[in-house]
């Protein structure tokens, strides 16, 4: 190899590589250096970056589990509190829904809330655009005792009116909470149940006739009429009130009587 003389620096720039033997220019040596430490800083820079993406990444898993977490806490605080507010507060009905009627219950209404958190659902009923009649399919069974039954841990159905054998009503839960007991209407719709003597399901004279001052007086508050006294049957086809189904002029004799009462206060 020819060593070309380039001036008094020029022999510093080779050195003797110590496992070859062979020269090597020790500015190619420093650039290889500098390129080593280039693909370090690299390597470097790299990993810097992937674990900043990897702490953010964690950091926003960690943010939404956080946001979960408290949604979630606020989600069942509220329902406890509401139905907490509800459950202390019995003699209330103008608290949860939109135009809900804040005049006393008169004295014939007796009103019993029931506790079973399987029935009672505790959901606002914030609008009220008809009147459920359903018949309770449990011939000679009391007010009392379908009451109690709505009240039984497990039970899931409920209504906010029983009408009873002797004429007397029973309400199960506030007019501003939804019932269970007329599928999807339950969210705007005010449920009665009555008892019947026997399996025809036919009303007798005293249920009747509580029941038509019941509906009349609900209509008042509500701003309804008795076109607004619907079957169960027309909700779901359910064969309840099963008289009134099957006899169809008894149905809207039953609606007149309401209309009468109504015209008469
Ligand atoms: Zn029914």
């Amino acid at each position: 190899m020819v060593v070309k003389y380039e001036g008094p620096s020029a022999k510093e720039e080779w050195e003797t590589s110590s496992a070859f033997g062979i020269p090597v220019r020790v500015r190619d040596r420093q650039e290889e250096q500098r390129e080593q430490e280039r693909v370090w800083q690299e390597v470097k820079e790299r990993r810097r970056l992937r674990n900043a993406l990897s702490r953010r990444r964690q950091r926003r898993r960690l943010f939404a589990l956080a946001g979960a977490a408290a949604a979630a806490a606020a989600a069942v605080a509220f329902s406890f509190g509401l139905r907490a507010l509800w459950y202390a507060a019995p003699g209330r009905e103008s608290s949860g829904g939109a135009d809900f009627p804040s005049s006393p219950s008169p004295d014939w209404i007796d009103q019993q809330w029931i506790d079973n958190a399987d029935a009672r659902l505790g959901i606002p009923l914030t609008e009220v655009k008809d009147l459920a009649v359903h018949y309770v399919g449990n011939p000679g069974s009391s007010a009392a005792g379908n009451r109690n039954y709505f009240n039984t841990e497990g039970v899931d159905v409920c209504s906010h009116f029983i009408v009873g054998l002797e004429g007397e009503v029973i309400q199960c839960l506030p007019l501003n909470e939804q019932s269970v007991a007329t599928n999807q209407r339950n969210r705007d719709t005010i449920s009665i149940e009555v008892c019947h003597p026997d399996e025809t399901g036919e009303f007798s004279e005293v249920t009747y006739a509580s029941l038509v001052r019941l509906a009349a007086w609900l209509c008042r508050q509500f701003g309804l009429t008795q076109e607004n006294l619907i079957r169960h049957y027309d909700v779901s086809g359910k064969l309840c009130p099963l008289y009134y189904v099957q006899h169809e002029d008894a149905w809207e004799k039953l609606k007149q009587d309401v209309g009468v009462a109504l015209a008469s206060v």
